[in-house]
């Protein structure tokens, strides 16, 4: 059942309001998120926001448009402070631990694909990393300089922000006015490199002991982090594409940056759609790492941590995120993430119950409408929260009709059985993880058997031997006997 993927709408942080979602070709849509920065392990909140991003995917592939989704690797070039100064945060952890710059990369690459896994979050389409595309990089800062945004300094590049502003809008994005910043600010700088207070560095110049470094028009050195991002969404999406996604914070400047870049090189406005997820606090503080309030997903899995009583199922926590919309803040505590366990396991329960319902020649509530408010709460920006909030009122039915209160026919029992699962399993993304593995293999190897009694029945022996084979390749062996086939 598919209702009008016309109807989807977005809050798109540009116009700062909802507005109809409308794809720049027709059936398909350009997404790309702002990956992490693998120098640490993944904490929390950024789960969130990749968490919240991989449930705008699910919906938009569920709505049947075909989705190229890219999160980049920031695997280089992201410096410690935003304002260009200090050390290199993937050099810092490598000289710290005694290890390559690489190996760092390689291991909290791992770790982050490893919780995006326990979160069941799907794969992107491509996930480029940052020094694997250093020549883009480096001829997009070529453009802007012939472009005249941007000036070399002392072996670094810098973006000429008010000499952008003088032609486009520097702060479209975040709403700020770079004059009255600009104004209040001067007196304060103290960076001879830089040209103006706000110029941000494109290419910064290598000291002699910095190991990650690249040849350049400019000497040896390193992009800096915001082009990356341009670079590489221009190369995989082209200079305009439907979706830009990424937490709150990223809004200023990494954001605002992206769009003067893309504009200073090509001219077009890269993103029709910007989309950006709130924070995650825990027991109503921010979490930081500095005052000691952060938790790790991994230390929330096994509940080793001061903060929650018990440890929590990665799918109980994704139900307890999607449980509040992506534009809102949201308060970890053990009280509300055990709530959520609750409800969760009572949806998963009636879930399984729906098919031994007794049924009716009609249903009494209208299940087409029940389900429209799936889609209506999903088209409304996301709104997670109020789906959940809808299927519990499919879940009161289902309870009335098992009472014998209410009465459902045997096809809606069937439509309500299907959508129920579709946006639970499919679009939020959630499983069932009390189901083994075991019983997860077993209707697979009921199919592959019966594919392969098919194929000894045509007498395809080529098949059939193929199933055999592959499956003895991974340890399980096929039995044959006279009633048939079985599998250890
Ligand atoms: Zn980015």
């Amino acid at each position: 059942m598919n209702f009008n993927k016309k109807q989807l709408t977005i809050y798109n942080s540009l116009e700062g309001k909802k507005v109809l979602f409308n794809p720049i070709k027709d059936g398909f849509v350009g997404l790309y998120v702002c990956g992490p920065t693998v120098y640490n392990k993944v904490h929390l909140g950024n789960c969130r926001t990749f968490i919240s991003f991989d449930m705008v995917y699910r919906y938009l592939l569920h709505l049947g448009y075909k989705v190229r989704y890219v999160r980049n690797i920031t695997d280089v070039g992201h410096l410690v402070d935003d304002s260009d100064q200090g050390e290199d945060k993937i050099l810092k952890k490598a000289r710290l631990e005694k290890i390559e710059p690489m190996e760092v990369v390689q291991q909290y690459t791992l770790d982050f694909h490893k919780v995006m896994n326990d979160f069941n979050c799907l794969s992107p389409n491509i996930e480029p990393t940052a020094t694997g595309h250093i020549m883009e990089q480096i001829e997009m800062i070529r453009v802007i300089i012939d472009n005249g945004f941007a000036y070399e300094s002392n072996g670094s590049v810098y973006f000429d922000v008010e000499k952008y502003n003088r032609k486009q809008n520097y702060g479209e994005l975040s709403g700020r006015k770079i004059e009255d910043l600009i104004s209040n600010t001067r007196e304060l700088d103290g960076q001879t490199e830089k040209r103006g207070p706000f110029d941000f560095a494109i290419w910064k110049k290598a000291s002699s002991e910095h190991i990650m470094k690249w040849r350049s028009p400019w000497g040896f050195g390193f992009p800096g982090w915001h082009l990356e991002c341009s670079a590489m969404s221009t190369k995989y999406l082209g200079d305009e594409f439907d979706i830009h996604g990424g937490g709150m914070d990223l809004k200023f400047p990494h954001h605002e940056c992206e769009i003067a870049q893309a504009m200073a090189s090509n001219g077009k406005k890269p993103v029709r759609y910007w989309m950006h997820g709130n924070m995650l606090t825990l027991n109503g503080k921010k979490m930081s790492k500095s005052i000691d309030n952060s938790i790790l997903p991994g230390e929330l899995f096994s509940g080793e941590n001061d903060f929650m009583d018990k440890p929590f199922d990665p799918m109980v926590v994704r139900f307890f995120m999607m449980q509040a919309h992506y534009r809102s803040t949201l308060d970890f505590t053990s009280e509300a993430l055990s709530a959520a366990e609750k409800g969760y396991h009572r949806l998963l329960n009636t879930i399984n119950e729906i098919e031994n319902l007794p049924t009716n020649v009609d249903s009494s509530e209208s299940v087409l409408k029940i389900v429209k408010s799936f889609y209506d709460a999903m088209n409304d920006d996301f709104n997670t929260p109020v789906l959940i909030a809808n299927i519990f009122e499919a879940v009161k039915y289902i309870n009335s009709v098992k009472k014998g209160d209410e009465t459902i026919s045997s096809s809606d029992r069937q439509l309500l059985k299907e959508e129920m699962s579709t946006f639970l399993f499919y679009v939020l993304g959630l499983k069932d993880s009390n189901l083994k593995s075991e019983d997860r293999l077993s209707p697979v190897m009921d199919l592959l058997l019966q594919l392969r009694e098919e194929a000894r029945n045509n007498k395809d022996w080529k098949t059939s031997d193929k199933i055999r084979d592959g499956l003895a390749s991974i340890g399980i062996t096929i039995k044959d006997s006279k009633n048939g086939s079985s599998w250890d």
